[in-house]
Protein backbone atom coordinates (compact mmCIF):
# COMPACT_ATOMS: atom_id res chain seq x y z
CA UNK A 1 0.00 0.00 0.00
CA UNK A 2 1.12 3.48 -0.70
CA UNK A 3 2.67 5.28 2.29
CA UNK A 4 -0.18 7.52 3.30
CA UNK A 5 0.78 11.09 4.96
CA UNK A 6 -2.78 12.20 6.40
CA UNK A 7 -4.13 11.17 9.81
CA UNK A 8 -4.74 7.57 10.39
CA UNK A 9 -8.31 6.47 12.26
CA UNK A 10 -6.07 6.46 15.88
CA UNK A 11 -4.74 9.61 15.27
CA UNK A 12 -1.26 9.21 13.76
CA UNK A 13 1.16 10.27 11.20
CA UNK A 14 3.74 7.18 11.30
CA UNK A 15 5.21 7.26 14.95
CA UNK A 16 3.71 10.75 15.48
CA UNK A 17 0.83 11.70 17.09
CA UNK A 18 -2.00 10.57 19.18
CA UNK A 19 -3.69 11.90 22.28
CA UNK A 20 -2.50 11.69 25.52
CA UNK A 21 -4.70 14.05 27.84
CA UNK A 22 -6.03 14.12 31.28
CA UNK A 23 -8.18 11.54 32.05
CA UNK A 24 -10.95 14.63 32.41
CA UNK A 25 -10.94 15.73 29.24
CA UNK A 26 -11.36 12.20 27.68
CA UNK A 27 -15.43 12.58 26.86
CA UNK A 28 -14.34 15.94 25.23
CA UNK A 29 -11.36 14.19 23.31
CA UNK A 30 -13.61 11.71 22.26
CA UNK A 31 -16.87 13.89 21.55
CA UNK A 32 -14.35 15.82 18.99
CA UNK A 33 -12.81 12.59 17.61
CA UNK A 34 -16.31 10.71 16.92
CA UNK A 35 -18.09 13.77 15.08
CA UNK A 36 -15.88 16.05 13.67
CA UNK A 37 -15.81 14.34 10.28
CA UNK A 38 -19.51 14.61 10.38
CA UNK A 39 -20.20 18.01 11.16
CA UNK A 40 -17.57 19.23 8.19
CA UNK A 41 -19.20 17.16 5.97
CA UNK A 42 -23.05 18.61 6.90
CA UNK A 43 -23.79 20.27 3.90
CA UNK A 44 -25.28 23.10 6.05
CA UNK A 45 -21.92 23.39 7.54
CA UNK A 46 -20.17 23.49 4.26
CA UNK A 47 -22.57 26.15 3.47
CA UNK A 48 -21.58 28.09 6.53
CA UNK A 49 -18.08 27.84 6.46
CA UNK A 50 -17.75 28.64 2.86
CA UNK A 51 -20.32 31.71 2.96
CA UNK A 52 -18.17 32.90 5.84
CA UNK A 53 -14.71 32.39 4.18
CA UNK A 54 -15.88 34.45 1.13
CA UNK A 55 -18.06 37.11 2.28
CA UNK A 56 -16.14 37.68 6.06
CA UNK A 57 -12.63 36.59 5.03
CA UNK A 58 -12.63 37.13 1.50
CA UNK A 59 -11.84 34.76 0.04
CA UNK A 60 -10.56 33.02 -2.44
CA UNK A 61 -7.74 34.46 -1.73
CA UNK A 62 -5.34 36.02 -4.92
CA UNK A 63 -2.28 34.03 -6.65
CA UNK A 64 -0.57 36.21 -7.84
CA UNK A 65 2.40 36.13 -10.51
CA UNK A 66 5.46 37.91 -8.60
CA UNK A 67 6.90 39.34 -11.58
CA UNK A 68 9.93 41.15 -10.01
CA UNK A 69 10.71 38.64 -7.41
CA UNK A 70 10.41 35.70 -10.39
CA UNK A 71 13.10 37.28 -12.19
CA UNK A 72 15.77 37.57 -9.59
CA UNK A 73 15.35 34.02 -8.37
CA UNK A 74 14.63 32.67 -12.18
CA UNK A 75 11.66 30.49 -11.79
CA UNK A 76 7.93 31.56 -11.53
CA UNK A 77 7.23 32.46 -8.16
CA UNK A 78 3.70 32.64 -7.25
CA UNK A 79 2.83 34.06 -4.10
CA UNK A 80 -0.98 32.93 -2.34
CA UNK A 81 -2.09 35.86 -0.74
CA UNK A 82 -3.13 35.01 2.75
CA UNK A 83 -2.03 38.69 4.10
CA UNK A 84 -5.11 40.04 2.37
CA UNK A 85 -7.73 37.42 4.63
CA UNK A 86 -9.64 39.88 7.21
CA UNK A 87 -7.10 39.89 10.44
CA UNK A 88 -3.77 39.27 8.31
CA UNK A 89 -3.38 35.89 7.87
CA UNK A 90 -4.32 32.29 7.62
CA UNK A 91 -5.26 32.27 10.80
CA UNK A 92 -9.04 33.17 10.71
CA UNK A 93 -9.83 30.34 8.58
CA UNK A 94 -8.87 27.81 11.46
CA UNK A 95 -10.87 30.17 14.28
CA UNK A 96 -13.95 30.22 11.45
CA UNK A 97 -14.33 26.68 11.20
CA UNK A 98 -13.71 26.01 15.06
CA UNK A 99 -16.74 28.61 15.76
CA UNK A 100 -19.19 26.86 13.87
CA UNK A 101 -18.24 23.23 15.10
CA UNK A 102 -18.40 24.43 19.06
CA UNK A 103 -22.14 25.99 17.88
CA UNK A 104 -22.75 22.50 16.60
CA UNK A 105 -21.10 20.67 19.88
CA UNK A 106 -23.86 23.24 21.90
CA UNK A 107 -20.98 24.37 23.61
CA UNK A 108 -21.28 28.05 25.31
CA UNK A 109 -17.92 29.55 25.91
CA UNK A 110 -14.57 29.75 24.18
CA UNK A 111 -11.12 29.23 25.24
CA UNK A 112 -7.99 29.67 23.65
CA UNK A 113 -4.39 30.21 24.36
CA UNK A 114 -1.97 32.96 22.42
CA UNK A 115 1.73 33.70 22.15
CA UNK A 116 2.22 36.98 19.94
CA UNK A 117 -2.02 37.85 20.12
CA UNK A 118 -2.08 36.68 16.45
CA UNK A 119 -4.49 33.17 17.57
CA UNK A 120 -6.19 35.44 20.49
CA UNK A 121 -7.39 38.43 17.69
CA UNK A 122 -8.76 35.82 14.93
CA UNK A 123 -10.02 33.48 18.17
CA UNK A 124 -11.78 37.11 19.22
CA UNK A 125 -13.08 38.03 16.24
CA UNK A 126 -15.23 34.78 15.54
CA UNK A 127 -16.59 34.82 19.15
CA UNK A 128 -17.56 38.19 18.18
CA UNK A 129 -19.23 36.84 14.76
CA UNK A 130 -20.91 34.17 16.68
CA UNK A 131 -21.80 35.78 19.84
CA UNK A 132 -20.01 33.30 22.28
CA UNK A 133 -18.18 34.28 25.19
CA UNK A 134 -14.23 34.21 24.92
CA UNK A 135 -11.46 33.66 26.96
CA UNK A 136 -7.89 34.42 25.98
CA UNK A 137 -4.91 32.99 28.02
CA UNK A 138 -1.66 34.81 27.33
CA UNK A 139 1.67 34.87 29.07
CA UNK A 140 2.22 37.47 31.32
CA UNK A 141 5.30 38.57 29.54
CA UNK A 142 3.63 38.56 26.43
CA UNK A 143 0.85 40.57 27.11
CA UNK A 144 3.18 43.26 27.95
CA UNK A 145 5.19 42.53 24.63
CA UNK A 146 2.07 42.53 22.58
CA UNK A 147 0.06 45.23 23.48
CA UNK A 148 -1.66 46.22 20.32
CA UNK A 149 -3.07 42.22 20.15
CA UNK A 150 -4.17 42.88 23.92
CA UNK A 151 -6.07 46.05 22.96
CA UNK A 152 -7.51 44.46 19.88
CA UNK A 153 -8.57 41.40 21.96
CA UNK A 154 -10.61 43.80 24.54
CA UNK A 155 -11.92 45.53 21.67
CA UNK A 156 -13.65 42.78 20.15
CA UNK A 157 -15.30 41.60 23.37
CA UNK A 158 -12.29 38.80 24.94
CA UNK A 159 -11.10 38.48 28.57
CA UNK A 160 -7.67 38.60 28.41
CA UNK A 161 -5.96 36.21 31.19
CA UNK A 162 -2.36 36.27 32.15
CA UNK A 163 -0.67 33.01 32.94
CA UNK A 164 1.95 33.82 35.60
CA UNK A 165 3.45 30.53 36.16
CA UNK A 166 6.70 29.26 34.34
CA UNK A 167 8.27 31.36 31.64
CA UNK A 168 5.23 33.45 31.49
CA UNK A 169 4.96 32.68 27.84
CA UNK A 170 3.32 30.35 25.19
CA UNK A 171 3.42 27.11 27.21
CA UNK A 172 2.39 28.12 29.95
CA UNK A 173 -0.83 30.08 28.78
CA UNK A 174 -1.37 26.56 26.96
CA UNK A 175 -1.26 25.01 30.39
CA UNK A 176 -3.66 27.70 32.17
CA UNK A 177 -6.12 27.19 29.30
CA UNK A 178 -5.93 23.54 29.25
CA UNK A 179 -6.88 24.03 33.28
CA UNK A 180 -9.83 26.10 32.49
CA UNK A 181 -11.29 23.29 29.97
CA UNK A 182 -10.85 21.05 32.74
CA UNK A 183 -12.72 23.03 35.14
CA UNK A 184 -15.81 23.45 33.04
CA UNK A 185 -15.60 20.36 30.24
CA UNK A 186 -18.92 20.79 29.27
CA UNK A 187 -19.76 24.28 28.25
CA UNK A 188 -16.33 24.82 27.14
CA UNK A 189 -14.59 24.54 23.48
CA UNK A 190 -10.86 24.98 23.32
CA UNK A 191 -9.77 26.62 19.79
CA UNK A 192 -6.26 25.28 19.30
CA UNK A 193 -4.53 27.45 16.91
CA UNK A 194 -2.19 25.95 14.90
CA UNK A 195 -1.91 21.77 13.78
CA UNK A 196 -0.49 20.67 16.90
CA UNK A 197 -2.71 19.20 20.23
CA UNK A 198 -4.03 15.87 20.86
CA UNK A 199 -5.72 13.64 17.92
CA UNK A 200 -8.18 14.94 16.18
CA UNK A 201 -6.80 19.09 16.35
CA UNK A 202 -3.95 18.00 13.81
CA UNK A 203 -6.38 16.46 11.00
CA UNK A 204 -9.19 19.33 11.98
CA UNK A 205 -7.01 22.02 11.59
CA UNK A 206 -5.21 20.93 8.57
CA UNK A 207 -8.70 20.58 6.72
CA UNK A 208 -9.81 23.92 7.80
CA UNK A 209 -6.82 25.69 6.08
CA UNK A 210 -6.86 22.98 3.08
CA UNK A 211 -8.76 25.59 1.44
CA UNK A 212 -5.13 27.28 0.72
CA UNK A 213 -4.39 24.50 -1.41
CA UNK A 214 -7.91 23.84 -2.59
CA UNK A 215 -7.82 26.91 -4.18
CA UNK A 216 -3.75 27.21 -5.03
CA UNK A 217 -5.38 24.24 -7.55
CA UNK A 218 -8.11 26.04 -9.61
CA UNK A 219 -5.86 29.14 -9.77
CA UNK A 220 -3.03 27.49 -11.31
CA UNK A 221 -5.12 25.60 -14.00
CA UNK A 222 -6.15 28.78 -14.87
CA UNK A 223 -2.67 30.20 -15.12
CA UNK A 224 -0.34 27.58 -15.86
CA UNK A 225 -2.91 24.97 -17.22
CA UNK A 226 -1.85 22.68 -15.01
CA UNK A 227 -2.80 22.28 -11.06
CA UNK A 228 -0.02 21.71 -9.89
CA UNK A 229 3.62 23.53 -9.16
CA UNK A 230 7.08 22.44 -8.99
CA UNK A 231 7.55 23.80 -5.53
CA UNK A 232 5.27 24.95 -2.39
CA UNK A 233 7.09 26.93 0.13
CA UNK A 234 5.98 27.79 3.64
CA UNK A 235 7.09 28.89 6.86
CA UNK A 236 6.79 26.46 9.84
CA UNK A 237 5.62 27.40 13.52
CA UNK A 238 3.35 25.03 14.45
CA UNK A 239 2.65 24.32 10.86
CA UNK A 240 -0.62 24.98 9.63
CA UNK A 241 -0.45 27.41 6.86
CA UNK A 242 1.97 25.04 5.54
CA UNK A 243 -0.43 22.31 6.11
CA UNK A 244 -3.32 23.93 4.58
CA UNK A 245 -0.94 24.30 1.40
CA UNK A 246 0.37 21.43 1.23
CA UNK A 247 -2.65 19.55 2.02
CA UNK A 248 -3.82 18.33 -1.46
CA UNK A 249 -0.51 17.84 -2.71
CA UNK A 250 0.81 15.31 0.22
CA UNK A 251 0.42 12.39 -2.15
CA UNK A 252 1.44 14.00 -5.28
CA UNK A 253 5.55 12.97 -5.34
CA UNK A 254 6.27 15.74 -8.11
CA UNK A 255 5.30 18.56 -6.17
CA UNK A 256 8.41 19.16 -3.69
CA UNK A 257 7.00 20.32 -0.19
CA UNK A 258 9.33 22.93 1.54
CA UNK A 259 9.20 23.71 4.74
CA UNK A 260 10.60 26.29 6.15
CA UNK A 261 11.60 26.95 10.40
CA UNK A 262 13.44 29.40 12.23
CA UNK A 263 16.34 29.33 13.20
CA UNK A 264 16.51 32.21 15.57
CA UNK A 265 20.38 33.48 15.62
CA UNK A 266 22.12 30.49 13.94
CA UNK A 267 20.98 27.08 14.71
CA UNK A 268 23.68 26.32 17.19
CA UNK A 269 23.36 29.54 18.73
CA UNK A 270 21.27 28.03 21.41
CA UNK A 271 18.58 31.01 20.53
CA UNK A 272 17.00 28.96 17.47
CA UNK A 273 13.35 27.58 17.24
CA UNK A 274 14.44 24.82 14.11
CA UNK A 275 12.37 22.05 15.71
CA UNK A 276 13.28 19.16 12.66
CA UNK A 277 16.80 19.58 13.28
CA UNK A 278 17.47 20.16 17.20
CA UNK A 279 14.20 18.32 18.10
CA UNK A 280 13.87 14.77 19.44
CA UNK A 281 10.86 12.75 19.90
CA UNK A 282 8.82 13.77 23.00
CA UNK A 283 4.77 14.50 23.91
CA UNK A 284 3.67 17.98 23.98
CA UNK A 285 -0.16 19.55 24.66
CA UNK A 286 -1.07 15.68 23.72
CA UNK A 287 0.55 14.47 21.01
CA UNK A 288 4.14 12.85 20.14
CA UNK A 289 6.04 14.56 18.11
CA UNK A 290 9.46 16.31 17.58
CA UNK A 291 10.21 18.75 20.09
CA UNK A 292 12.93 20.80 21.70
CA UNK A 293 13.73 19.33 24.75
CA UNK A 294 16.65 18.89 27.30
CA UNK A 295 18.44 15.26 27.95
CA UNK A 296 15.84 14.90 30.69
CA UNK A 297 13.06 15.97 28.93
CA UNK A 298 12.65 19.87 29.85
CA UNK A 299 11.21 22.03 26.77
CA UNK A 300 14.00 24.02 25.92
CA UNK A 301 12.73 27.81 25.34
CA UNK A 302 12.76 28.43 21.96
CA UNK A 303 13.62 32.01 19.92
CA UNK A 304 12.74 33.66 17.35
CA UNK A 305 12.77 37.48 15.76
CA UNK A 306 9.23 36.35 14.67
CA UNK A 307 6.80 36.00 17.50
CA UNK A 308 4.11 33.32 15.07
CA UNK A 309 7.51 30.74 14.66
CA UNK A 310 9.21 30.67 18.50
CA UNK A 311 7.06 27.41 19.32
CA UNK A 312 9.26 24.14 21.11
CA UNK A 313 7.53 21.22 18.35
CA UNK A 314 6.30 21.08 15.12
CA UNK A 315 2.23 19.53 14.57
CA UNK A 316 2.75 15.79 14.07
CA UNK A 317 2.16 15.28 10.59
CA UNK A 318 5.19 18.12 10.20
CA UNK A 319 7.32 15.61 11.87
CA UNK A 320 6.05 12.53 9.58
CA UNK A 321 6.67 14.89 6.79
CA UNK A 322 9.87 15.81 8.31
CA UNK A 323 11.27 11.72 9.12
CA UNK A 324 9.47 10.47 6.19
CA UNK A 325 11.26 12.93 3.66
CA UNK A 326 7.92 14.20 2.26
CA UNK A 327 8.92 17.40 2.61
CA UNK A 328 12.50 19.33 2.78
CA UNK A 329 12.88 21.55 5.95
CA UNK A 330 15.07 24.34 5.70
CA UNK A 331 15.78 27.09 8.37
CA UNK A 332 16.34 30.75 7.98
CA UNK A 333 17.97 33.07 10.57
CA UNK A 334 16.42 36.01 11.71
CA UNK A 335 18.94 37.80 9.69
CA UNK A 336 18.13 36.12 6.45
CA UNK A 337 14.71 36.47 7.30
CA UNK A 338 14.66 40.24 7.43
CA UNK A 339 16.20 40.53 4.66
CA UNK A 340 13.82 38.47 2.19
CA UNK A 341 11.29 40.56 3.73
CA UNK A 342 12.48 44.18 2.73
CA UNK A 343 13.22 42.79 -0.46
CA UNK A 344 9.53 41.32 -0.86
CA UNK A 345 8.47 45.17 0.12
CA UNK A 346 10.81 46.65 -2.46
CA UNK A 347 10.27 44.32 -5.08
CA UNK A 348 6.50 43.31 -5.22
CA UNK A 349 5.44 46.19 -2.95
CA UNK A 350 4.23 44.02 -0.36
CA UNK A 351 5.14 43.82 3.38
CA UNK A 352 5.30 40.53 4.48
CA UNK A 353 4.61 38.84 8.06
CA UNK A 354 8.05 38.42 9.41
CA UNK A 355 6.81 34.62 9.70
CA UNK A 356 5.96 34.81 6.37
CA UNK A 357 9.61 36.46 5.74
CA UNK A 358 11.14 32.93 6.51
CA UNK A 359 9.56 31.25 3.79
CA UNK A 360 10.66 33.92 1.23
CA UNK A 361 14.42 33.71 2.63
CA UNK A 362 13.86 30.11 1.63
CA UNK A 363 14.09 31.35 -2.19
CA UNK A 364 17.95 32.27 -2.04
CA UNK A 365 18.43 28.72 -0.78
CA UNK A 366 17.26 26.90 -3.22
CA UNK A 367 18.56 26.56 -7.64
CA UNK A 368 15.55 26.53 -9.53
CA UNK A 369 14.92 26.10 -13.07
CA UNK A 370 13.43 28.60 -14.87
CA UNK A 371 10.37 26.69 -16.25
CA UNK A 372 9.98 25.84 -12.52
CA UNK A 373 6.26 27.03 -10.86
CA UNK A 374 6.84 28.18 -7.24
CA UNK A 375 4.34 28.71 -5.03
CA UNK A 376 5.13 30.61 -1.49
CA UNK A 377 2.73 30.98 0.82
CA UNK A 378 2.54 34.35 1.79
CA UNK A 379 1.12 33.30 5.28
CA UNK A 380 -0.01 36.92 6.43
CA UNK A 381 0.66 41.01 6.25
CA UNK A 382 3.66 42.67 8.30
CA UNK A 383 1.36 45.92 9.80
CA UNK A 384 1.57 43.74 13.43
CA UNK A 385 5.61 43.71 13.20
CA UNK A 386 6.46 47.55 12.09
CA UNK A 387 8.44 48.14 15.24
CA UNK A 388 10.28 45.16 14.61
CA UNK A 389 11.08 46.50 11.13
CA UNK A 390 11.61 49.97 12.57
CA UNK A 391 14.62 48.52 15.24
CA UNK A 392 16.29 46.08 12.88
CA UNK A 393 16.38 48.50 9.84
CA UNK A 394 16.78 51.50 12.03
CA UNK A 395 14.09 53.16 9.65
C1 LIG B 1 0.89 32.32 13.49
C2 LIG B 1 1.53 32.60 12.21
C3 LIG B 1 2.39 31.68 11.59
C4 LIG B 1 2.82 30.39 12.23
O1 LIG B 1 1.80 29.48 12.49
P1 LIG B 1 1.63 28.14 11.64
O2 LIG B 1 0.62 27.38 12.42
O3 LIG B 1 2.95 27.48 11.56
O4 LIG B 1 1.12 28.53 10.30
C5 LIG B 1 2.92 31.98 10.34
N1 LIG B 1 2.62 33.14 9.73
C6 LIG B 1 1.80 34.06 10.30
C7 LIG B 1 1.53 35.33 9.56
C8 LIG B 1 1.22 33.82 11.54
O5 LIG B 1 0.42 34.75 12.08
Amino acid sequence: MKKSYHVDEKGYYGPFGGSFVPEMLYPNMETLQNSYLDIMKEPSFQEEFHALLKDYVGRPSPLYFAKRLSEKYGAKIYLKREDLNHTGAHKINNTIGQILLAKRLGKKKIIAETGAGQHGVATATVCALAGMECTVYMGEIDISRQAPNVARMKMLGARVVAATSGSKTLKDATNEAIRAWISDPVDIHYIIGSVVGFHPYPDMVARFQSVISEEIKWQLKEKEQREYPDYIIACVGGGSNAAGAFYHYLDQDEVKLIAVEASGKGVDSGESAATSVLGKEGIIHGSRTLLMQTEDGQIIEPYSISAGLDYPGVGPQHAYLFQSGRAEFLNATDDEAMRAGLELCQLEGIIPAIETSHALAALGKKSFKKRDVVVVNLSGRGDKDLDTYIRYFDL
